[in-house]
C-alpha cells in the first residue's frame, strides 16, 4: 500500500510532477481530511508557486464535520479552494468541476480577453499515498484507471481523460512523499494508513490514538468498548478495561495488550469509534 521513500524517489518525484505542472492550469491536491495538515506534502508549496490550487478534504466521511468546516475555512483563508468530499459518491465530479472553474476562472477570463479560443480546463491530482488519489480519478473519469499508488511521483506514459465537459485530467496521480520528520505526524499517518504500520512503533500509535480519544472524545471512547474511564484514567487502566471488556486475555487471564493495541489502532482507522479529525484546524501549524 505504501513506499518506503528514499532520497532518490524524492527528487524523482519532484522532478515528474514539476514536468507535469507545466500542462495543467490547476492542481487538485488530495488531503485526508482526518489529517489536514500531516498529510500535507512539504515540497509540493515551493513547486506549485502561484498555480490555482484545489484542496480537496477527502474522506471526509470519516473525519469531524465541525473540524472539516473549520478547515475548510482556513485554507479559504490562504487562498486556495477547498472542498471536503468523500471519494467514493456519485457527486464527485461535479463538486470537483465547479470547483476547479472557480479556481481558474481569471486565467479564462484573460484567455478569453486575448481572443484564445476556449479549450478544456487541464488538471492535475497530487497527494501522499492512500488519501484517495485513484479513487477519484477513476470516480471522475466514469472508468477504472490505471493504479500507480505505489510509484513515485507520477508515470511516463500520461494521457489527458476527460472529466464532465469542461475539464481533461492526467489520468495519473503525482504520488507524494509524507511528511516524517516528527513522531507525532507519524503516528498520524500511521493511524489513517497512509504510511506502513512498521515505519512507526504499533504501541506509540495505540497510546497516541487513546490519548486523543480520552481528550477529545472520551464518551465515544467509553462507549464502544463499554469501558469505564475518565479523563485521568492512566493509559495503561485504558488497556486493561479494553482488554478486560473485549477477552482479549493470554493463558494465566493475563490482558493481551497486542491484540488491544491492534484493535485500538483498526477500530480508529476505519472511524469505527468515531470521526475523529487528528488535526485540529486551530493550532496545527
Ligand atoms: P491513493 O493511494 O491516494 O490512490 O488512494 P486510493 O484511491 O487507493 O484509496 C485508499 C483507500 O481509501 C481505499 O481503500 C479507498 O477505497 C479508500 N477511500 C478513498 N476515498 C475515500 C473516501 O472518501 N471515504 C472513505 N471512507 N474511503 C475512501
Amino acid at each position: 500500500m505504501s513506499i518506503n521513500w528514499f532520497p532518490g524517489h524524492m527528487a524523482k518525484a519532484r522532478r515528474q510532477i514539476e514536468e507535469s505542472l507545466k500542462k495543467v492550469d490547476v492542481v487538485i491536491e488530495i488531503l485526508d481530511a482526518r489529517i489536514p495538515y500531516a498529510s500535507k506534502n512539504p515540497m509540493l508549496d515551493h513547486v506549485i508557486g502561484d498555480k490555482p490550487r484545489v484542496v480537496v478534504l477527502n474522506k471526509k466521511d470519516m473525519a469531524n464535520n465541525k473540524e472539516t468546516d473549520r478547515w475548510i475555512n482556513r485554507l479559504k483563508a490562504e487562498g486556495v479552494y477547498p472542498i471536503a468530499l468523500n471519494g467514493k459518491e456519485p457527486n464527485v465530479l461535479k463538486k470537483i468541476e465547479n470547483t476547479v472553474v472557480e479556481a481558474t476562472k481569471e486565467i479564462f477570463e484573460r484567455m478569453e480577453r486575448k481572443g484564445i479560443n476556449p479549450r478544456a480546463i487541464r488538471a492535475m491530482i497530487v497527494g501522499i499515498p492512500n488519501v484517495g488519489k485513484s479513487t477519484i480519478i477513476n470516480n471522475i473519469a466514469k472508468r477504472k484507471v490505471a493504479k500507480t499508488g505505489n510509484t513515485p511521483g507520477v508515470t511516463k506514459a500520461q494521457q489527458w481523460i476527460k472529466a464532465g465537459t469542461k475539464m481533461e485530467l492526467l489520468d495519473t496521480p503525482g504520488v507524494l512523499w509524507p511528511k516524517f520528520e516528527d513522531e507525532s505526524i507519524g503516528q498520524k499517518l500511521s493511524l489513517t494508513g497512509a504510511i506502513k504500520d512498521n515505519v512507526v512503533n504499533l504501541d506509540d500509535i495505540a497510546i497516541f490514538a487513546l490519548k486523543f480519544m480520552q481528550e477529545h472524545h472520551l464518551d465515544a471512547l467509553k462507549q464502544f468498548y463499554n469501558i469505564n474511564i475518565d479523563e485521568n484514567t492512566e493509559i495503561v487502566e485504558i488497556f486493561d478495561a479494553i482488554g478486560q471488556s473485549r477477552g482479549f486475555k493470554m493463558s494465566g487471564n493475563e490482558i493481551d495488550y497486542e491484540r488491544v493495541t491492534e484493535r485500538v489502532i483498526y477500530d480508529t482507522r476505519d472511524a469505527k469509534i468515531g470521526r475523529f479529525t487528528f488535526d485540529l484546524a486551530e493550532g496545527a501549524e
